[in-house]
């Protein structure tokens, strides 16, 4: 039994005498995300192993909201922080294995770059393009992450995972649900890891391929900013930055947010931003865009929270 008088992270810890991962009150989420805003945690938990992920989700009655996050690339967090559960998976879930085939086991907290290195290091084609992109595995498989023409959803064969009632689950390809930046797969499953799959490729050809992914990352988008990447999905038929340019809002400011003035769909914190002001920067960006083009543009950025 969960005893609502303490604290969550109290409580929990006192129900579930076996955890063996780390549970903690408070944690700022500023301090784990690209934009570098966002309020506390009310518990933020990191499991020592599936197995330990297993036994808490199990346990974690049904109406305390859960939230999985990884590196923090594509999320707004609000000032309020997020009541309940935060989990963000660490080292346990950063295996990289290389497998015969072409394959490669790789664990969901294991950071994009390093997953394009181990490819090109097995001489495996096909992971360049994670070599410009931010975030950790589990993000990229729930948001089907991509560039320049490769999707994770091509690499993708299997899938695991642990749902809310603490079951194990493994996901074909096809159970992902991929589409453009979504995966339609239960959104209360925390991915662990994944089966992914490229094709053999000379090491020195993939190695001219992530210089040419790094090269076009330096220049076209703001890379070195406190940023959380593409703001807007592109609308069917039309680029989100030139519909943002056109409406005139390249550079527009409000408090510490800002259009980026490289790439008008990101928005950056330029030093001393809150949540809301960012979220007021993409809203008011949403209602020039629709005054100027009749276009709705829709939010790539996950925004989470309370404000
Ligand atoms: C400078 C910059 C450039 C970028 N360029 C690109 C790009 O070229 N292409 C692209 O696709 N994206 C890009 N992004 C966006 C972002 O890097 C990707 O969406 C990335 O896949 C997010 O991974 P993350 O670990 O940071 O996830 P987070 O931002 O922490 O979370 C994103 C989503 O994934 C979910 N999630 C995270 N981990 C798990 C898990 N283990 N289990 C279940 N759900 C999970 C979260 O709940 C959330 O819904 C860019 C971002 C930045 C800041």
């Amino acid at each position: 039994m969960v005893d609502r008088s303490l604290p969550l992270a109290e409580s929990l810890s006192a129900a579930m005498p076996d955890l063996r991962g780390r549970l903690v009150s408070g944690q700022l989420l500023a301090d784990v995300t690209w934009f570098r805003v966002g309020g506390p945690a009310e518990a933020l938990f990191s499991p020592a192993d599936e197995d330990d992920l297993a036994y808490f989700l199990a346990r974690l009655p049904e109406d305390v909201p859960l939230y999985t996050i990884g590196l923090g690339s594509n999320l707004l967090v609000r000032d309020g922080g997020m009541p309940g559960v935060v989990i963000r998976l660490g080292k346990p879930f950063a295996g990289i294995e290389p497998l015969d085939g072409a394959r490669i086991r790789v664990g969901a907290a294991a950071a994009d770059k390093r997953l394009a290195l181990a490819a090109e290091e097995a001489g495996i084609g096909g992971f360049a393009f994670y070599f410009g992109i931010p975030g950790a595995i589990g993000g990229a498989l729930r948001m089907n992450a991509g560039a320049l023409g490769t999707e994770t959803c091509q690499r993708v064969v299997e899938v695991y995972g642990v749902d809310r009632t603490g079951a194990k689950r493994t996901f074909s390809n096809a159970e992902m649900g991929y589409s453009y930046r979504h995966s339609s797969a239960p959104a209360d499953v925390v991915f662990t890891g994944a089966l992914m799959a490229g094709e053999p490729r000379d090491k020195a050809a993939i190695r001219e391929e992530m210089t040419a992914v790094a090269e076009h990352r330096e220049t076209a988008q703001p890379i070195k900013s406190r940023t959380g990447g593409s703001t807007f999905k592109n609308p069917p038929g039309h680029s989100a930055w030139k519909l943002i340019d056109a409406a005139g809002c390249r550079g527009f400011r409000i408090g510490g947010a800002q259009v980026s003035e490289m790439h008008c769909n990101f928005l950056i914190n330029v030093g001393d931003a809150t949540g809301a002001d960012i979220e007021t920067l993409g809203e008011e960006v949403r209602r020039r865009v629709k005054a100027s083009s009749g276009v709705s543009l829709e939010w790539e950025i996950k925004r989470i929270g309370v404000a």
